[in-house]
């Protein structure tokens, strides 16, 4: 799995925005920022790149699943990032979506292609779920958190070995930040 999608703000120009993690990437898909998954090509479309695997086949019902699944993760998410309880109901809806079989993993190089294959929708969904779970499992070691720009506040999961990560980018609030501490820097060096 690779992490990570471009935004497009109604304002200033597209960035890319590495969550840290699938499912959190998957919560930016709507719940979190501008609804991008309008239809059931959407969503299908979205897996199909974040999942890398041939797209499922995605009905209206596959859809409204997925929304339900990308609710509570926003919530989960941004409950773990604030230091607030998890919601009981969206702890459920994560371990029933967490149930069902995921995309299995598969070792490259035996007669059949691995990997090839179609998946289910529910196969994608569960995948995203589970990854969740073991990552909100243990929301104590602080992982989760929010950008550290006061306007920005997006929540990431920080993937660095260090543990260090303050930025939803460094392209933007972090080049941002540095540009103002420059500025401040020089000022006083002048008064
Ligand atoms: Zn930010």
């Amino acid at each position: 799995m690779s992490t990570g999608q471009w935004m497009t703000p109604s304002e200033g120009a597209a960035w890319f925005f590495d969550a840290g993690a699938e499912s959190l990437d998957f919560a930016y898909t709507g719940a979190l920022a501008d609804e991008r998954l309008h239809s059931p090509e959407d969503l299908a479309g979205w897996l199909a790149e974040h999942l890398a695997h041939p797209a499922p086949e995605v009905g209206e019902r596959d859809l409204a699943d997925a929304l339900i699944l990308r609710e509570a993760l926003a919530r989960l998410h941004l409950a773990a990032a604030d230091h607030t309880p998890f919601a009981p109901d969206d702890i459920d809806t994560l371990n029933l979506f967490a149930a069902t079989p995921d995309i299995p993993p598969a070792l490259a190089g035996g007669r059949r292609q691995a990997g090839a294959g179609r998946i289910r929708v529910a196969q994608a969904l569960s995948t995203l779920a589970r990854e969740a779970v073991a990552s909100l499992a243990v929301r104590d070691e602080g992982r989760i958190r929010r950008c550290a720009a006061d306007d920005c506040r997006l929540v990431f999961r920080d993937e660095s070995r260090t543990n260090s990560r303050r930025w939803c980018s460094m392209q933007r609030c972090g080049n941002r930040a540095k540009v103002r501490a420059h500025r401040e820097r020089e000022r006083a060096a002048r008064s």
